[in-house]
């Protein structure tokens, strides 16, 4: 998944270009380019991150008022110079940018060689700015012609804005499976790119992108949308809500301890309006006109990946716990190829920060063609998941711009727990008394939240602890045991050390074997049904000379009579501890990270948002 920019307008390129890519960077980071047509067509490219391209380019000519740009994270050739982005096609007249893989690229570009095509990289994407400039030399068409017969031989996922050098005044942007938005600014500029991030400074109008359209961007003239299949289209534009300050890191040293903090902000937003506890009302507008198929609904089934995969097991525990509806999680990757047994009856809710993870895409698709009602739960609004539903929830978290999931998670059970209330209400399923004080626990939780991340002492000091550490486990049951596989994934993600989440129980099938008194053990004990039991499993890693993290309901004396270390976090309904829980995880991954010294907001291998699979 690659990050892309382009502009077309009055004002120099390359600061519009360059500083789009560093805020997509977290699209992808090992090579960088630009392209800059002035009079001539420069493409500049480099192994490594956007910095790498700007300090490269500093002697090179970069002047020009029209231009394309990218940050790859690659998929067919490995992250060197050549097979960075933007691809000139063999006459060196035309450049690309793309976002996607050509699924049959193998074939073109045999059919191309055959032509005498040669190629400098090993990507899909070259081969498509080969088979534009073939079918223009073959056609003696213009830009926007070639693009649109090229696309029509494709199969595949693309973002991509093709520039020319013949038609120094436009440029052709296409989308198919990959996210696109298009901004129109004053004086005739036109920005293009994967998010809306780097178009926000100039204007807040925009146009987003659908499969399988073709823009045609010419200076002094209005924005042309077509269908692949050549029919015109009206460019729908919207005004974006955001604004840039949500996008800047605020002081803070890393997106992703920003992200942390403002989590007490972001849980809020995503009650905003629908939780009123003392009116007894938690509504979604989003879903209303589905309640009754989700109330009504054979089973549930929730598909994600990584982080909010962990959200939509906690979504499993409160939609049977409150409304006794069954729930099925599932792992989108596995979903889409195991002919799962969906029928008209079943819901499925696709739970994506990005709202463009490929494989709940794929995943939804397949729920859609089996008749299923499809619900999504995603944080990017306008994003791709959020069209492919029949109805959703937006997790209004703001952007996440930290790899590592921090407040989209919180967001998301949020929202998860709220749909859970809410169906637990119109089935009657809990008595009223009770949904009334679960209603106002939910509405105390930002606060509670705000108090765990004023309480900061111990997390640091647990991490200066065990920072060389080989390998952590995270125990938890119940609601806390998905709180120990996000706990565990965190640490993994920025840190590089091996973490493993497991269900407190389970521990004696396995993982007790690894316990000796160099391993970190991180328990989920805070006060519920099962606390006796976890209690039992600490006195099991305790006896094999483990060292135990705990994190325990404040005021709690057994537990912190036992660990080496606890993190006390307010105390709430066993349902809303992974709001709290999760909290000190997060942070615990931080702090060791940092003293690591590894890079927190772009880990080594991995990108935002998955959006191949
Ligand atoms: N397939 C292209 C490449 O490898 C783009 C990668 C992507 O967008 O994920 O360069």
């Amino acid at each position: 998944m690659c990050g892309i920019v382009a502009y077309l307008g009055s004002k120099d390129a390359y600061p519009i270009l360059i500083n789009g890519l560093y805020k997509l960077e977290y699209r992808g980071y090992d090579s960088a380019g630009v392209a800059i047509l002035d009079k001539e067509l420069s493409v500049y490219k480099t192994k490594g991150k956007v910095s790498k391209l700007d300090q490269f380019v500093e002697d090179k000519n970069t002047g020009g008022s029209i231009g394309i740009a990218h940050t790859r994270w690659a998929t067919h050739g490995e992250p060197n110079t050549e097979n960075a982005h933007p691809h000139y096609s063999m006459n060196k007249k035309i450049a690309i940018i793309h976002n996607g893989i050509i699924e049959n690229y193998a074939t073109l570009k045999e059919e191309l060689k055959g032509r005498g095509y040669t190629f400098n990289s090993e990507t899909d994407t070259e081969v498509l700015a080969n088979l534009i400039e073939d079918v223009m030399h073959n056609e003696s068409c213009s830009l926007q012609e070639a693009v649109l017969i090229a696309l029509n031989q494709v199969v595949g996922a693309y973002a991509l804005v093709v520039i020319s050098e013949g038609e120094p005044d436009s440029l052709i942007a296409a989308r198919k499976g990959s996210p696109m938005v298009i901004g129109i600014g004053g004086d005739d500029d036109f920005f293009i790119a994967s998010d809306a991030t780097p178009i926000i400074e100039y204007t807040k109008n925009v146009v987003y992108m659908n499969d399988e359209e073709i823009a045609i961007l010419k200076k002094g003239e209005p924005l042309k949308i077509k269908t692949i299949a050549n029919k015109d289209k009206t460019p729908y534009v919207q005004e974006l809500e955001f604004n840039l300050n949500a996008l800047e890191k605020g002081g803070f040293e890393h997106f992703m301890l920003k992200e942390i903090y403002e989590q007490p902000t972001s849980i809020r937003d995503s009650l905003r309006g629908r939780l009123r506890a003392k009116e007894g009302v938690v509504s979604l507008g989003g879903i209303v006109d589905y309640e009754q198929k989700i109330v009504h609904a054979n089973k549930i089934i929730m598909i994600a990946c990584g982080t909010s995969w962990h959200a939509c097991l906690v979504g499993e525990y409160l939609f049977e716990d409150l409304a006794r509806i069954p729930v099925e999680v599932e792992y989108a990757s596995e979903f889409r190829y195991r002919n799962p047994i969906i029928t008209e009856n079943d819901v499925v809710i696709a739970v994506s920060q990005s709202g463009e993870t490929a494989d709940t895409l794929a995943a939804i698709e397949l729920a859609k063609e089996k008749g299923a009602t499809v619900l999504g739960v995603c944080n990017v609004v306008g994003s791709s998941i959020s069209r492919a539903t029949h109805a959703g929830s937006y997790t209004h978290a703001g952007p996440e711009i930290g790899v590592a999931s921090t407040k989209a998670f919180t967001a998301q059970v949020t929202v998860l727990t709220m749909m859970a209330l809410r169906m637990a209400q119109l089935k009657g399923t809990i008595p009223t008394s009770r949904f009334m004080q679960l209603l106002h626990e939910m509405e105390a939780i930002p606060d509670k939240v705000e108090a765990v991340l004023n309480d900061d002492g111990v997390a640091k000091q647990i991490a200066e602890k065990y920072q060389q550490a080989t390998n952590f486990l995270y125990l938890g049951r119940g609601y806390n045991f998905p709180v120990a596989l996000e706990g565990a994934l965190k640490l993994k993600e920025i840190s590089y050390i091996h973490a493993e989440g497991y269900p407190a129980a389970e521990m004696k099938h396995g993982p007790i074997a690894l316990i000796d008194k160099d391993m970190p053990v991180v328990f989920i004990a805070t006060n519920n049904v099962i606390y006796e039991k976890v209690v039992s499993n600490i006195q099991e890693v305790k006896a094999r000379n483990g060292n135990v993290i705990a994190i325990v309901t404040q005021g709690d004396k057994v537990v912190r009579g036992l660990a080496d270390y606890v993190i006390e976090i307010p105390a709430t309904e066993d349902m809303f501890v992974p709001l709290l829980a999760s909290i000190p995880l997060q942070k615990l991954a931080y702090y060791i990270a940092v003293m690591r010294g590894c890079n927190v907001d772009q880990p080594r291998n991995l990108a935002k948002s998955v959006t191949v699979e």
